[in-house]
């Protein structure tokens, strides 16, 4: 008899955008002449930068003739893409990140899941409280907790580290030591950012403890602070306990052509062991990589024209997300985040659920934003909009709920 992986029903049974989902379809239903605007769309909405659509062609058109067709991709990705990587996203900013550092992959979401394939079950992980959630679900599905408490909305055995108004949103070094820490900044969903400094006394605390740090920038673009670090490989010591995450996705739009890589430097070791080998076993025994098209377009992404759309589209969304901030913190709410991210992190006002303020929005404004209960329980009383919208809809969406 074949067994299912028994860790899998750890899981609550109903993902937080399919219940959105539902609820939205059942208020269009009732109410057909409701004119919804969605401002809980994690995915970008415009289209592939020009100069990106044209390589695209141009690789495709290299694809059907015999002495430009490729098959296989190498197992790290292209040369041609990592050396870019390394050059530009690393090395300009002062990280000594080397292109055969570099991990080509078909998005950040599955090595974000994946990574913790090549660490024990017995390790204890970290996480900030609210955040992404597929950090703790891979982790449960691979059996490293304990089972899921409905009445705390946590899962046993992790350490869920809170990220709250007092402390800015970027989480306090824990008390109980965790093997692996996993941190997201810019962060979704509360748009937050971590000060050099900060980030720095994480680095110190994962090399003191022999702990890892998975570190998410997908955001990585849309720092516009100063003293905000891009990679963790801006502070001492973190090629001796870091990877990092990076996505093409919320960069560049790539959420359906799909690109991303992870940064594992050589040195990195955990109990004396390297990670580098075995990232590069599994990558080269369960993977594929990305599309050679793919991997030309994201390489266009670096030249100066590719990188001026790029920069142009960010733009747009970051101005939208500060319409949002601003415009809600008009109307008397307390918001963050937007700055540094797409994404505006609200307190709900006379402290409603996350939920409570979810069905208010949808039936007084017309309005689809994300419960913060969804990503952690200090999620609750919070919610989360993101900067995706087109300026109509946004500026629309703003007169809506200045008005409630
Ligand atoms: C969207 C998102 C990703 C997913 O990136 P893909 O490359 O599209 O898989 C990763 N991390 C965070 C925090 C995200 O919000």
């Amino acid at each position: 008899m074949a067994r299912i992986n028994q860790n899998y029903l750890k899981l609550p049974g109903s993902y937080l955008f399919s219940t959105i989902a539902k609820r939205v379809k059942a208020y269009e239903e009732a109410h057909p002449e409701a004119k919804i605007i969605r401002l809980g769309i994690g995915d970008v909405t415009q289209p592939i930068a020009p100069e990106v659509i044209s390589s695209l062609h141009t690789a495709v058109d290299e694809m059907g003739k015999a002495e430009t067709f490729r098959g296989y991709a190498p197992d790290l990705g292209y040369a041609f893409l990592r050396e870019k990587i390394a050059k530009q996203d690393f090395q300009a900013r002062g990280c000594d990140i080397s292109p055969d550092e570099i991990f080509v992959s078909d998005g950040a979401k599955c090595d974000c899941g994946n990574i913790q394939e090549i660490f024990g079950l017995d390790n204890k992980i970290a996480v900030c409280d609210p955040v992404y959630p597929v950090y703790v679900d891979s982790n449960v599905m691979a059996g490293r907790t304990g089972a899921y408490d409905e009445a705390s909305g946590r899962f046993e055995g992790v350490i869920y580290m809170p990220c709250t108004e007092e402390n800015g949103f970027s989480p306090e070094l824990p008390d109980e030591v965790p093997d692996l820490i996993y941190l997201c900044f810019p962060n979704n969903p509360t748009g937050a950012v971590i000060s050099k400094d900060k980030l720095q006394a994480w680095v110190d605390y994962a090399n003191e403890h022999d702990s890892v740090i998975l570190y998410d920038a997908a955001y990585e673009a849309y720092i516009t602070e100063e003293n905000v670090p891009h990679s963790i490989y801006e502070c001492k010591g973190a090629k001796d306990c870091a990877i990092e995450f990076r996505s093409f996705s919320k960069t560049a739009g790539f959420t359906g052509l799909r690109l991303g890589y992870t940064v594992i430097p050589k040195d990195l070791k955990t109990g004396g062991e390297e990670l580098w080998p075995l990232w590069a076993r599994r990558h080269g025994t369960k993977y594929n990589g990305a599309p050679y098209i793919v991997q030309r377009a994201g390489e266009t992404v670096y030249s100066e024209k590719g990188r001026r759309e790029i920069t142009e589209q960010i733009k747009y969304y970051l101005e939208n997300a500060r319409i949002i901030r601003e415009g809600l913190i008009a109307a008397g709410y307390q918001a963050s985040g937007g700055v540094n991210a797409p994404y505006i992190w609200l307190k709900a006002p006379d402290n409603l659920t996350s939920w409570e303020f979810f069905d208010r929005l949808l039936d007084e404004a017309n309005i689809v934003g994300t419960p913060g209960s969804g990503f952690g329980p200090h999620g609750e009383h919070y919610f989360r909009l993101t900067a995706f919208g087109s300026r109509e809809n946004t500026i629309r969406a703003m007169e809506r709920i200045t008005k409630l």
